[in-house]
């Protein structure tokens, strides 16, 4: 049989997936599952958004677009760094993939060597770890600590650079713990960046808008601007906007760099559908209050979630300000045998367990680099949180 390319060994395809995968194939067989997996908003993308890609099929903007993004996004990209994060970007600073991801992995592919470092901290979203190891380079762990908040110590940051870190990618709010960095952290965290002038810095910024209880949102560049010029800002719809399947992300960052994922980027895929790009265009620069009003949302079942779940014996649920995830303690659930007779040695055991025994579909902290914990995506409607917390509740109690 014809064989595969060694960079794949090692590489996982998404926990959130596979376990998104398990739970529709149980739907098909008839089985009511609560999906608790996956991390994509429940709401409906805005109706002018949606009208404005419409007018862009009819008119007939379906030609090949510039690879780096069309000017009307990549101008509504500035100005919306500009009013929203007080950062300048010009336009051959900006750059148009297809999604957050497509941005990252751009940036990853167009600088890691074999050998080359990037520091996560910890957990962390996995397609950062999957995508380094894709480029040879590997992974170094700066452990959040959920006795912390899952908060980024700079001391700890510090002590995890070397000689060979290539980057730091910070993701703030986190996914999946929810944690949010505040400005006076983001000053620490950047007083370190500054000792070392050869490293680049990633912020993940997709879950901006997701914060809570008031928190103020701030991002590296504009915290710090004498690191501006190895910033890469990384933003998005899909969180945001509730466009998850139109593949809009894009970034801001120092020209050379964004030239050279220019380069990678137009030898796998080009630039990015017209007509999605039209969407974008509407959603950054349309109306932007009911953002706000989907936070709210959001908080209400933070909320729930988070008193459900610490009202059952041996989980322990940190409450986070971002996002639309929480990531519970399992440590006391850890070797005890489940009512089917599962011996819970791990949490991937935990989530397995679940899904077979009580069909709640969820993610284990494996995939994220922390355990024993599991993630719940909480962006779903508040009855369907409820059963699956009263599920999740069942499980927990017959293990023994
Ligand atoms: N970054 C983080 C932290 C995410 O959780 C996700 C999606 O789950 C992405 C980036 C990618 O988003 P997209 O490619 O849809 O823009």
């Amino acid at each position: 049989m014809p064989g595969f390319a060694d960079r794949l060994n090692g590489i996982a395809i998404s926990a959130s997936a596979a376990m998104t995968d398990k739970a529709t194939a149980l739907k098909a067989e008839g089985i009511r599952v609560i999906s608790l997996s996956s991390g994509e908003p429940d709401f409906p993308t805005p109706p002018h958004v949606v009208e404005a890609a419409v007018e862009a099929a009819r008119g007939g903007d379906t030609k090949y677009p510039p690879q780096s993004g069309k000017h009307a996004l990549k101008k509504a990209v500035q100005n919306k760094f500009l009013r929203e994060n007080n950062l300048d970007y010009a336009l051959d600073e900006i750059l148009i993939a297809n999604g957050g991801k497509q941005i990252i992995f751009d940036a990853i592919m167009a600088t890691c060597n074999t050998g080359d470092e990037v520091v996560l901290p910890t957990p962390y979203w996995i397609s950062y770890a999957d995508q380094a190891r894709l480029a040879g380079a590997s992974v170094v762990q700066v452990p959040c600590k959920a006795e912390n908040g899952f908060s980024l110590r700079a001391e700890d940051l510090d002590r995890a650079i070397t000689e060979r870190t290539k980057w730091v990618i910070l993701n703030f709010p986190n996914n999946p713990s929810g944690a949010c960095c505040s400005r006076a952290d983001m000053e620490a965290i950047a007083a370190v960046l500054l000792k070392y002038p050869d490293v680049w810095i990633m912020t993940d910024d997709i879950y901006e808008h997701l914060v809570y209880d008031d928190f103020k949102f701030c991002t590296i560049a504009e915290v710090e601007p004498r690191l501006k010029d190895r910033v890469l800002t990384v933003n998005g719809v899909s969180k945001a906007y509730a466009m998850t399947g139109w593949r809009v992300g894009y970034c801001g960052g120092p020209k050379n760099l964004v030239a050279a994922m220019n380069n990678m980027q137009g030898q796998s895929t080009s630039g990015i559908n017209t007509i999605a790009q039209a969407a974008a265009v509407a959603a950054l620069e349309g109306p932007q209050d009911f953002l706000k009003d989907r936070a709210r949302e959001y908080q209400t079942r933070r909320d729930l979630v988070v008193d459900l779940l610490n009202a059952i014996p041996n989980i322990y649920c940190h409450k986070p300000q971002g996002a639309f995830y929480v990531y519970a303690d399992i440590g006391a659930c850890m070797n005890k045998v489940s009512a089917a007779g599962r011996v819970i040695a791990t949490d991937t055991d935990f989530v397995m367990g679940l899904l077979e025994e009580q069909q709640v579909a969820t993610v284990q902290g494996t995939a994220y680099g922390m355990s024993p914990f599991f993630r719940i995506s909480y962006a779903t409607d508040v009855e369907t949180l409820r059963e699956g917390c009263d599920r999740i509740a069942k499980f927990v109690g017959g293990l023994k």
